[in-house]
């Protein structure tokens, strides 16, 4: 029987530097993958001179992104499968919300405004559509602290509740609890390894040592080695080409900074049995 796994992320390029290793290996095991992108990345920053003007056109942009996500999945399916890829409420209906404070922060039209159950009420019919067996999005703090992130954490989470319930909202579909939710989350000490590992000259002013960023392994529940889809990986990042400096052992943002690429991906346990083996997908049928 088809496991279905459903993400739920914030702008195109977040799907592939946290899940990307583990969509391409559910794609590679001919598995159903849903991606909900939340927004279309209007406000991202620009890395490419060639590509300035997007910079001063955030419709635009967005629209460009569309065409990097879809380039950057076909990187990751390589010819296994495709990823069923779904904007919510439809491309373009949520705008990214910027940084916290800034003016399109306090756009209506963006996600950050957006009511919370209108946005999850779009999410509730994809799942109850795709009737997922897990569900990866972020932790409370997104990861990192941007709106759109912290937003996509909180529709997702709610959407789990809500499509769950028999009685709520008919017209949405079948009520279907997910079984397992995880929050993707960076490695504490597989982060630090791989900046230690970049050397003396790379540009990791981001890194604290005193206070290294990151979930330590303690706390981490699943930690899945993706390191025969690290390929797949850096071509997709490659393949958002406004957002990713792509180089041969590490890749950058638009702030120039460096992050090492990691050969594992780190997820925390918020529904299911705890006591089930330690990968996304148990065996429960066999427990
Ligand atoms: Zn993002």
């Amino acid at each position: 029987m088809a496991r279905p796994l459903l993400l739920v992320h914030a702008h195109p390029d977040d799907e592939v530097l946290t899940t990307g290793g583990v969509m391409a290996a559910q794609l590679a095991a001919d598995e159903p993958v849903c991606l909900v992108t939340c927004t279309l990345g209007e406000q991202g920053e620009v890395i490419p001179e060639s590509l300035q003007h997007l910079a001063e056109d955030p419709d635009a942009l967005g629209r460009h992104r569309i065409g990097e996500l879809e380039s950057a999945l076909s990187e990751l399916a390589a010819g296994q499968g495709t990823v069923d890829q779904r904007f919510l409420g439809g491309a373009g209906r949520y705008r990214d919300s910027g940084m916290m404070g800034t003016a399109p922060n306090e756009d209506p039209r963006s996600f950050w405004q957006a009511d919370l159950r209108e946005a999850a009420d779009h999410l509730v019919r994809i799942i109850r559509e795709v009737r997922p067996e897990v569900l990866l999005t972020y932790d409370h703090f997104g990861g990192y602290g941007h709106p759109d992130h912290i937003k996509a954490h909180r529709v997702a989470m709610y959407a789990a509740d809500l499509a769950g319930v028999r009685g709520y909202a008919h017209e949405l579909g079948a009520a279907w609890e997910i079984p397992r939710i995880y929050w993707a989350v960076m490695g504490a000490e597989p982060l630090a390894a791989g900046v230690a590992a970049l050397g003396p000259h790379a540009s990791t002013q981001w890194f604290d040592p005193a206070r290294p960023p990151g979930v330590p392994a303690a706390d981490i529940d699943v930690t899945v080695d993706i390191s025969a889809f690290l390929d797949r990986k850096r071509a997709a990042m490659t393949a958002h080409h406004t957002q990713v400096r792509v180089e041969q052992d590490r890749f950058s943002l638009s702030n120039d900074f460096d992050f090492p690429f990691l050969t594992t991906e780190h997820f925390q346990l918020v529904r299911g049995d705890p006591e089930a083996d330690d990968t996304l997908f148990p065996d429960l049928s066999d427990g």
